[in-house]
């Protein structure tokens, strides 16, 4: 872990893309309960699943119509440093987001070793531009090791296999560290998408998943780009819906959810991450 300053250093007056340019944000739901990093009691390792789930259903309830940057003014004020933002480097916005809030907050990068290089490039620029610390998190098997004990190409002979060696697994490793995660998830992407709550206990890793834009569209995302010229993936100017690794991404086409260009061979719309 890297050391961050006192999250009540750090509200700032930020302003949601969605909130009319000058416009205070509303204060926080309060959670005197639920909120031990405000009163320097950070939650533990040791906190278990059942105040976790207590915890997320309740925030899910009381910041239900709340903005992106209250959401996350809420996380920076429960968790303190056990929170941690994962990214897939499509975009900088949510590591943006955050680190408006909580300056040092972790951002976790899957690196598969199966990435397009304009996705690393996002990455490199994320850490070098924004004040946040990227880990990349890699599989303990290079993708020539995998290839040795299961076959070249296992992404497209078993991709759930290959998502839980080089994905799933290696969040759950990199979870250790934390009690919350923030994603980008947004209920605009897919069907499989379009109930996304913004707080959710994770039952699979027993963590706190938090969603600040869940709410937002993809104009939204766009807006909020242009004004803070936020690092974006090049491919998503190149006709690409949604970037994952190269061997299961491809183009979408007009009409088409920007998920559909991920696993477009296989019926899996998730890497597992999610699921
Ligand atoms: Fe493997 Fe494809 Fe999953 Fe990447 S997205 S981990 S290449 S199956």
């Amino acid at each position: 872990m890297t050391g961050r300053g006192p999250v009540s250093a750090v509200h700032l007056g930020l302003v949601d893309p969605r909130r009319p340019a000058g416009a205070a944000a509303a204060p926080t739901a309060a959670f005197p309960e639920v909120a031990p990093a405000a009163r320097g009691e950070a939650p533990t390792a040791a906190d278990s699943a059942p105040r976790l789930r207590a915890l997320a259903d309740r925030a899910a309830a009381e910041l239900a119509g709340a903005s992106a940057t209250e959401i996350v003014r809420w996380a920076g004020e429960t968790f303190g440093t056990r929170f941690c933002v994962t990214s897939s480097m499509a975009d900088g916005v949510v590591a943006h987001l955050v680190s408006r809030v909580v300056p040092g907050v972790e951002v976790i990068f899957l690196d598969t070793g199966l990435h397009f290089p304009q996705t690393l490039r996002v990455r490199d620029e994320v850490a070098r531009t924004l004040p946040v610390v990227v880990r990349s998190v890699r599989p303990p098997q290079t993708v020539g090791q995998q290839d040795g004990e299961y076959g070249p190409r296992l992404f497209h002979r078993a991709p759930d296999e290959c998502c839980r060696l080089r994905k799933v697994e290696p969040l759950q490793r990199a979870m250790r560290d934390f009690d919350a995660w923030v994603t980008g998830l947004r209920r605009d992407e897919s069907p499989t998408r379009a109930h996304t709550p913004v707080v959710a206990f994770d039952a699979a890793r027993g963590k706190v998943k938090i969603n600040p834009i869940a709410g937002w569209t993809q104009a939204d995302v766009d807006d909020y780009i242009a004004r803070w010229k936020v690092p974006v993936n090049e491919l998503l100017r190149q006709g690409y819906g949604s970037v994952g690794c190269w061997p299961c991404t491809r183009r979408t086409r007009a009409g088409e959810d920007p998920r559909a260009g991920r696993w477009a061979m296989f019926d899996k719309t998730e890497c597992g991450l999610h699921t």
